[in-house]
């Protein structure tokens, strides 16, 4: 997963997305942990397109 952090707002929604608790985010980055599974909720529900997913536009 790719995150354009500068464009984040930290709103949160795609770590409340996730259905496999693999997005945490702190004060400075969103990290992907090896649960994730590549399903692309969080890529969808981003409000600015932040996250993307490698292979995919
Ligand atoms: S692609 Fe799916 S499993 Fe992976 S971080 Fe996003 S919502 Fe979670
Ligand atoms: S949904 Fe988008 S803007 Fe909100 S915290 Fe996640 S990556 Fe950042």
């Amino acid at each position: 997963m790719i995150v354009h952090i500068e464009k984040c707002h930290k709103c949160g929604a795609c770590v409340g997305s996730c259905p496999q608790n693999a997005i945490y985010l702190n004060d400075v980055m969103l990290e992907f942990n090896e649960n994730c599974n590549r399903c692309g909720r969080c890529v969808k529900i981003c409000p600015v397109g932040a996250i993307e997913m490698e292979g995919k536009k």
